[in-house]
């Protein structure tokens, strides 16, 4: 499958990877969006936020905990930090295997663009 996130999942393109186990992975962003900026996806490929079923729900409750994990060993987790999943154009998403946005290190704003 010719999947961007797949291909770093399976280390066939690099990644600063900041956890790792069975199910999820989560690295930093190519292009941050806010001084801290890392993502959180299921290491299956799921494409997008309609595509999912019941046999995700496990796996989609690992990415916020996941994420809150990396925040505080980040030491971003006091100060706070958003958390953003974009579904289709409409949306903004550019990579179709779905993915958990952590962004923070600067007072975001409200409501995004
Ligand atoms: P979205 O626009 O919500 O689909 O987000 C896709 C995100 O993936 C963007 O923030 C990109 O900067 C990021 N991205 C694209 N390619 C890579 C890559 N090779 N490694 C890390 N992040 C990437
Ligand atoms: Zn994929």
């Amino acid at each position: 499958m010719d999947c961007l996130f797949c291909k770093l999942v399976a280390g066939e393109i690099p990644a600063t990877v900041l956890y790792e186990d069975e199910h999820v992975i989560a690295f930093e962003d190519i292009m941050p969006q806010a001084p801290e900026h890392f993502l959180v996806i299921p290491k299956k490929h799921i494409s997008t936020l309609n595509d999912l079923t019941d046999e995700d729900i496990f796996v989609m409750g690992m990415l916020p905990v996941v994420a809150s994990k990396v925040a505080k060993q980040k030491g971003i987790a006091e100060d706070g930090y958003r958390v953003v999943m974009n579904c289709n154009e409409n949306g903004g998403q550019t990579v179709y295997h779905i993915h958990m946005h952590v962004l923070a290190g600067r007072q975001l704003t409200w409501p995004p663009g």
